[in-house]
């Protein structure tokens, strides 16, 4: 596996393999690595015969300092993890590296209601930063495809339409996310859960799947009032709890007229925020 610190370096090796006629698939990540990233990877390895993954906590995608400060970080076992899963190139860059002072990345995109509903009602200039991150490191390494999860649904639906605004010659891939065997969904955040909550957090699962049982028998919003209650009760904190139209996320109020609907909610776990989704009818893409 070759590690990267330095775009130069990164750009000389990419170029080369290129020139002898590999295929890149590239798994952005910010590191705390789990068994949900390491899917992306087995999933890269189904498009491209190499696997790219960068390590790089974005500070502008981070709404809170503290967020920032708290954020796990696990350079070490990360390489580790991905050695172990035939990764063939790391890039962790410093943020120097990946702005360089003096220089202007922002993005000037439109996208229309995409980062304005539930993250990005919640997390103002998130979608912003994350965007600016994915379009910089998709510059700097020019994949074949890009691999990312499910589990940030929101996430993926601003990146394909970013791709698709700027025509960016790489193929988006989603993975599907990987949970505990409880239904947690994975995530670098659940190290800093409390076991006493982390006993109380399967109930978003159970809720998730809970409107998709009955998303033809009741109403969109009865069923979004009686999971807030339900979560609620455990003792956790609702931020959103939305059904919406897996395309354009506007809300769903009647599901017979959309082909594609998720779920999608943000939940506080004492000082942990914990988000999740569900497809409740149709398909992803
Ligand atoms: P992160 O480093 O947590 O921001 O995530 C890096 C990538 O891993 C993103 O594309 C996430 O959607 C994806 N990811 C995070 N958690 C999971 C999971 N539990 N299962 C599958 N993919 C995940």
């Amino acid at each position: 596996m070759h590690l990267f610190t330095k775009e130069n370096t990164l750009r000389k090796h990419l170029d080369f393999v290129k020139a002898e006629g590999h295929k890149i698939a590239f798994v952005p990540t910010m590191g705390a690595l789990h068994e949900g990233h390491l899917s992306l990877i087995n999933l890269a390895a189904q498009y491209a015969d190499l696997k790219l993954c960068s390590i790089f906590i974005n500070p502008s995608q981070f709404n809170h300092v503290s967020d920032l400060k708290t954020y796990p970080r696990l350079f070490d076992q990360d390489c580790h993890l991905l050695e172990k899963t035939a990764c063939d190139i790391v890039f962790a860059p410093t943020v120097e590296e990946v702005y360089p002072p003096g220089m202007d990345f922002s993005l000037n995109l439109d996208l229309g209601n995409l980062d304005k509903v539930m993250e990005g009602e919640f997390r103002p200039g998130h979608f912003k930063g994350m965007l600016e991150v994915v379009k910089r490191l998709l510059d700097l390494t020019r994949p074949d495809y890009l691999i990312m999860g499910q589990k940030d649904f929101q996430q993926f639906t601003l990146v394909r339409h970013m791709i698709r605004q700027l025509n960016i010659p790489t193929r988006l891939i989603i993975g599907p996310t990987l949970r505990e065997s409880d239904g947690l969904a994975m995530s670098s955040r659940n190290l800093r859960l409390n076991p006493e909550i982390r006993t109380r957090v399967p109930v978003i699962f159970d809720q998730l799947n809970f409107l998709k049982k009955y998303l033809l028998e009741i109403t969109p919003g009865t069923l979004v009032e009686e999971a807030i209650k339900v979560i609620e009760k455990s003792g956790l904190r609702c931020e959103y709890f939305q059904i919406v139209d897996a395309l354009t996320l506007d809300k769903v109020t009647d599901p017979n007229n959309h082909e594609n609907i998720v779920a999608c909610t943000a939940v506080w776990a004492g000082e942990v925020r914990l988000i999740d989704n569900l497809l409740l009818k149709g398909e992803i893409n």
